[in-house]
């Protein structure tokens, strides 16, 4: 039977990160280039951040509603040779069926479902509707043994192993030693293909470069 592959949606091919790093860049205190930094490590919460909490920040992206979802750029508008949105997903058919599969915010997933909704048909088509939208907590209910998750969270990526399924903890930096977008499809291809092999243990993309 033909693998099915959950994509990520936010840090995995929409730059999340920038985009709220830019909504809250007129709060900051501190350094808008470091705090995009850190951003970027993940597993920090926005309090540590941005010294402002979740609600606060998804306040001031709430203020534009769902339009605030569909004006976040692509994962590959920043990071050097991290594939686009389309291309990622069209490699991907090529060893699974491919879903998407984005968590909602606490705060207004309303306006969250909206917003990713329309930023994936604009991106895949008018009527495209291969995505998922669930809590967090809930992505690991998908978990089987020949079920990859691509992820950036670890989190996330170690409740889908642990709950039988296998992940691929997926870093866009970690693009950056390779010479082109085709490289880097062929770099996660990889991933997957391991990841499929050897449930139980997430598979993490590593960026050569900060070694
Ligand atoms: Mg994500």
């Amino acid at each position: 039977m033909k693998p099915q592959i959950y994509l990520d949606v936010d840090n995995c091919v929409a730059d999340f990160s920038l985009h709220v790093t830019r909504t809250v860049k007129s709060q900051l205190d501190s350094d808008y280039a470091e705090c995009l930094e850190r951003s970027d490590r993940g597993g920090m919460t926005w309090e540590e951040t941005f010294g402002m909490s979740d609600d606060a920040v998804l306040a001031m992206a709430h203020a534009e509603g769902h339009r605030w979802w569909e004006s976040i750029p692509e994962v590959a508008d920043r990071f050097k040779n991290a594939p686009r949105c389309l291309r990622l997903h069209d490699a991907m058919k090529g060893l699974g069926k491919v879903t998407f599969l984005t968590a909602l915010p606490k705060t207004g997933p309303e306006f969250a479902a909206h917003g990713k909704a329309n930023w994936l048909r604009t991106r895949m088509g008018s009527k495209f509707t291969d995505f998922i939208f669930c809590m967090r907590r809930h992505k690991a209910l998908l978990a089987a043994p020949n079920r990859v998750l691509v992820d950036d969270s670890d989190e996330n990526c170690e409740d889908f192993t642990n709950a039988g399924g296998c992940a691929v903890r997926y870093d866009a930096t970690a693009f950056a030693h390779l010479p082109n977008e085709a490289a880097a499809i062929e770099y996660l291809s990889k991933a997957v293909r391991t990841a499929l092999r050897s449930p139980g243990c997430p598979v993490t993309l590593i960026n050569k470069d900060k070694r």
